[in-house]
């Protein structure tokens, strides 16, 4: 198993073809980069900064942040790191952050629409990556970005961090690459836009199919109407992928679509550059990767794209990939 595991890592996430895919890892907390290490990630693609936030008995100050970003930081050793700013609200409560009882949660108090409004909370941790950024590859991510006003609040918020600290003679890296996550359906439909004002798009599938279906992720009740290939879903997919690519940006998914096997060659086919996944996940998906062509995903994509239900869909697709694996 190890030795097969470090054959794998030698190897790149390359399709038959020779199109080569980006593999990155989800990180919780700092202490997952020796895994994401050992399973051979070109990256980390979503560090969920809200577990620094969801330890018990505190809220982190700036330099407890400082310090956990710049340990991940250095011991990503130049790769890329992309630290997402406080998803909080929603299914993700921090009593002492935000302890709001609302009515719908998921469509509630959360993530940058949280922050935006506690600006000197975030421009704590803005400061935290700032001053971490010259230790490593950092990349900086936005969550739950509804449209394009909202993000320039964000943005602006950023820019002023950063005049303070040019005031105050701290060192940061000028030019960070600031991307969103687009989980929201509004982001996606209008992603063109968006497009124009970012470095990087993330799609956050998780979220992104509880909003676009209407089906709360953690409801037992209704997890069958939970269905990845929705053909809303996968339209939308391809339309922020398109929108992305025509401004020349690069596309990661860090949903755990990006780490599902049967999802895998329809997001190749669809044009997706970088997976984002559990680190556990990615020797498996580059396996699958090395077996395919760019011209064998995008027919199956445009097969799947003209059928109508998700049942289809699933179907064919299951099929596809048990004769081909
Ligand atoms: C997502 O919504 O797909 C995502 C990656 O973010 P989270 O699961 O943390 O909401
Ligand atoms: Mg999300």
């Amino acid at each position: 198993r190890e030795s097969e595991l470090l054959n794998m890592n030698m190897l790149a996430a390359e399709t038959k073809d020779g199109k080569l895919i980006n593999l990155q890892a989800n990180i919780e907390i700092p202490e997952e980069v020796d895994s994401v290490l050992v399973h051979g990630a070109d990256g980390i693609g979503l560090y969920r900064s809200e577990f620094l936030f969801m330890q018990p008995g505190r809220v982190p100050s700036e330099e407890q942040q400082y310090e956990a970003y710049k340990t991940v930081l250095e011991a990503m050793e130049g790769k890329p790191v992309t630290i997402r700013t406080l998803d909080v609200g929603g299914d993700k409560f921090i009593p002492k952050v935000n302890n709001l009882a609302e009515n719908n949660p998921l469509l509630g108090w959360r993530a940058i629409r949280f922050c935006i409004e506690h600006k000197e909370f975030f421009k704590q941790q803005l400061r935290a990556l700032l001053r971490a950024s010259v230790f490593g590859n950092l990349k900086i991510m936005f969550p739950m970005i509804s449209g394009v006003e909202e993000l320039e609040k964000a943005l602006a918020i950023l820019e002023e961090t950063k005049d303070d600290l040019r005031k105050e003679k701290i060192n940061f890296i000028e030019r960070i690459p600031v991307g969103i996550m687009i989980e929201v359906p509004s982001a996606a439909m209008t992603s063109d836009i968006l497009a124009r004002k970012v470095d990087f798009f993330s799609i956050g599938t998780n979220d992104l199919i509880q909003y676009t279906i209407a089906v709360d992720r953690g409801n037992e009740k209704i997890a069958t109407l939970y269905e990845p290939f929705h053909p809303g879903v996968l339209r939308l997919i391809r339309m922020v992928i398109e929108n992305a690519h025509e401004q020349g940006l690069s596309v990661s998914m860090c949903g755990e679509m990006a780490g599902d096997l049967y999802s895998s060659v329809i997001l190749l086919g669809l044009g997706l550059d970088v997976y984002s996944m559990s680190a556990i996940s990615i020797p498996e998906i580059k396996r699958i990767i090395r077996s395919v062509s760019m011209s064998e995903a995008e027919e199956l994509v445009g097969t799947i794209m003209a059928m109508k239900s998700f049942g289809d869909i699933d179907k064919y697709v299951r099929n596809w990939m048990e004769e081909k694996f």
